[in-house]
């Protein structure tokens, strides 16, 4: 009989000449469990999706009352389904007011198609700007924000009509006009290795965007649902986004993804044509469910106020002469080495003795540290300590 290992090389789909090839059995709050009963503590939460750490008891226990209802029942926006209803409520309660409404649909990507649609509707414009580094994912509409070449230059033609400019940097916010329909940010960077930027920054994409009539859209796909320290990220600058887009740490493990918007502009997708925008699974009712039990534990177990604490203990421990820098916005972190050459060892290193971490897309010098956000003290010691003697052994120091 063929192992899962070979099954999983002859006939699953491959996106890389080496993947991790790790084999969990099981996960439960920072720890995942190998197939030898090895422990690994998740430093990086699945990429920025176990924000309240695996299975955690409130989404389990969300997850198994909805499969106990009923799973599908009906394609988005015609019946009335309660876990969609209340997670819908709930995610506008933790907004401002001109965010009263929610489109939910199954991931990152399909949440920014939706967004760029909804832009483009509402405004009849059709020009688009995103930042350059930018990640906003892999479908065509989401891919054409992406702002690498590199990762763009074999699928064109794309979307016509988008442009990037740089991330931070008020200068180029020249190139949002009156044509332009949308201005699609992360409000921080995550694949470009952390990159955030300051108020003042924030506070003038805000009024070029209101000057022109272009929407402002907020990835938060990896930075919101707490990863930054408080729920949103755009909180962190005073301004407020036309429309927030969020995925992966909204499902508390499983798949969902959202555009948040007024009920004014959302409104265009119910004429010209009927059903603007249409997906059989969006807001699937036990991902629903899921997501907002996640939303609870953030909430009411106070995941965000330990945060700032924690982020800064990272700080402290991780100091090596082969560090160059760390950056962070909360429990989104990047590591800098001198080189991938350096750093992917230490990756390797470090899994061997028992903590995951990663690069990122566009920053692959960078150690991705992203733990899920009930992380403990001893735990962050105790990953950091890992991460140094990997350090040390790769080094030969
Ligand atoms: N935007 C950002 C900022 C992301 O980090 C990601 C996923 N890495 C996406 C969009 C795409 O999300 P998904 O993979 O769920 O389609």
């Amino acid at each position: 009989m063929l192992s899962n290992r070979q099954l999983f090389l002859n006939h699953l789909a491959q996106t890389s000449d080496a993947p991790l090839m790790l084999e969990m059995i099981s996960a439960e709050g920072v720890y995942m469990t190998d197939t030898d009963g090895k422990k690994y503590i998740d430093l990086i939460s699945g990429i920025g999706v176990s924000n309240v750490g695996h299975r955690h008891p409130r989404v389990v226990d969300a997850i198994r009352n909805q499969v106990d209802k009923h799973l599908h029942v009906m394609v988005y926006g015609e019946f009335v389904q309660s876990p969609q209803v209340k997670l819908a409520e709930a995610l506008t309660q933790t907004l401002p007011d001109n965010m009263d409404s929610v489109y939910l649909v199954n991931s990152g990507s399909e949440a920014i198609e939706g967004a760029m649609k909804l832009a483009k509707r509402y405004t009849g414009k059709a020009k688009i700007i995103a930042c350059k580094d930018a990640y906003h994912g892999s479908s065509h509409g989401a891919l054409s924000l992406t702002g690498s070449e590199d990762f763009k230059q074999s699928y064109r033609p794309l979307l016509p009509g988008v442009s990037h400019m740089d991330f931070g940097n008020t200068e180029s916010l020249d190139v949002i006009d009156e044509d332009t329909a949308a201005v699609v940010i992360e409000t921080v960077q995550g694949e470009a290795g952390v990159r955030d930027a300051d108020s003042d920054y924030w506070k003038e994409v805000e009024k070029k965007c209101k000057e022109t009539g272009a929407l402002l859209i907020l990835d938060e796909i990896q930075c919101g649902f707490g990863r930054t320290g408080k729920l949103w990220a755009f909180e962190h600058y005073g301004i407020v986004p036309d429309v927030l887009v969020s995925a992966k740490g909204m499902g508390g493990g499983m798949p969902i993804g959202c555009f948040i918007s007024s009920k004014e502009i959302m409104g265009v997708f119910t004429n010209n044509p009927v059903l603007g925008h249409i997906s059989t699974f969006g807001g699937h009712p036990v991902s629903s469910a899921a997501s907002l039990a996640t939303l609870q534990a953030i909430l009411e177990e106070n995941l965000l106020d330990g945060i700032a604490r924690k982020e800064q203990l990272f700080h402290d421990l991780l100091k090596h002469l082969m560090i160059k820098e760390v950056r962070s916005k909360g429990l989104m972190m990047a590591v800098e080495f001198e080189s991938y050459d350096i750093l992917k060892p230490i990756i390797d290193r470090a899994i061997e003795l028992g903590v995951v971490t990663d690069w990122f897309l566009f920053n692959d010098r960078s150690m991705r540290i992203a733990p899920p956000l009930i992380i403990t003290e001893e735990e962050i010691k105790k990953a950091c300590k890992i991460i140094m003697q990997a350090i040390d052994d790769v080094s030969g120091r």
